[in-house]
């Protein structure tokens, strides 16, 4: 029988649905809109946009965008400079510092500058490491995505929310996405295996797994008999091909035919990305006008 397909873009119309009414609550309570700035540094085309899409969803929300590009010559002093004023900024709620940064820009001291409360991107190694604590923190975008995917899949395979006791495993150990991934599954009691560029029997690992998560960034990387019959497989590869097409990491028509529900790419894990981006600039903004 062919899998569930779990469509990412139906499930971020119920996140947003939710998300309008607390953003009007914030409004109403406070007199202002939750604000989330994004920093852009350089021309990236993908990162251009990546921001331009999540600023329009926020104004959709009616969240408040403040909108900063910098050049790529920005020096790494002036851009900590600019994070942490937005930081001490009591209008914004919810900083976006899009990644990858231009080369010689220094990622990690530039998310230290971003407030931990204001880190709706869950890069801050504070937020990180309450996530690996198993607290109730800022979690990154994608991660907490996929969290919710499996949790629809189950809903729509008849099956309870709970997670406690599946084997859970996590292709790719980024710190962007394996990583907190791989925390979230934990705290949600999955017993979880963590796979990269070094394990081995890879095939034999996969087909262990009752819930799979690909993050890998290789197209088609996942073949159909990797995939566990009636698991819950999760494609987080986003991958353009050569004729234009995006691919996901997961061969879709092969394992479409073994699990119980797969997403798709594209439509999948992306479209909850940016939900729980704005999930996490509505939870920062409640939290400040409390
Ligand atoms: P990344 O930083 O490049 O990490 C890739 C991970 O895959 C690494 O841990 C790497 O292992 C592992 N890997 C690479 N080749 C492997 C192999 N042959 N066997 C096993 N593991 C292998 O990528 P990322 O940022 O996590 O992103 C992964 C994918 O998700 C990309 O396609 C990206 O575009 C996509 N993505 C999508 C969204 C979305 O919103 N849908 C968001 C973020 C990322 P090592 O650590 O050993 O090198």
């Amino acid at each position: 029988m062919a899998a569930i397909v779990i469509s990412g873009k139906e499930l971020a119309k119920s996140v947003y649905a939710d998300l309008k009414q607390r953003t009007a609550a914030v409004q109403k309570g406070a007199g202002r809109a939750p604000c989330l700035a994004v920093v852009l540094v350089g021309e990236n085309p993908a990162s251009k946009v990546y921001v331009s899409s999540k600023a329009k969803r926020a104004h959709k929300l009616g969240i408040d965008t403040v909108d900063l590009s910098l050049p790529a010559s920005t020096s790494n002093e002036e851009l900590q400079a600019k994070l942490r004023e937005l930081s001490a900024d009591g209008s914004v709620d919810g900083i976006l510092l899009q990644l990858p940064l231009p080369d010689g820009l220094d990622e990690f001291s530039a998310l230290l500058c971003i407030a931990p409360e204001k880190d709706v991107d869950g890069l801050h190694p504070y937020n990180q490491g309450l996530l690996l604590r198993g607290a109730d923190t800022f979690a990154p975008c994608t991660p907490k995505g996929c969290i919710e995917l499996v949790k629809s899949a189950r809903a729509a395979l008849g099956q309870n929310s709970s997670l406690s006791g599946l084997h859970a495993v996590v292709l790719g150990r980024s710190i962007l996405v394996g990583k907190p991934a791989a925390a979230l599954l934990l705290a949600e009691n999955c017993t979880v295996t963590q796979c990269h560029s070094r394990t081995k029997d890879l095939a034999e690992v996969c087909r262990g797994a009752d819930i799979l998560v690909a993050a890998v960034g290789r197209p088609n990387f996942v073949r159909g008999d990797w995939v566990k019959p009636g698991s819950i497989v999760i494609d987080v590869g986003i991958n353009r091909l050569d004729d234009g097409s995006l691919a996901g990491d997961v061969c879709y028509d092969e394992a479409q035919s073994t699990a119980a529900a797969i997403t798709p790419v594209p439509g999948g894990v992306g479209p909850m990305t940016i939900a729980m981006l704005m999930a996490n600039t509505v939870r920062a903004a409640e939290v400040a006008v409390r």
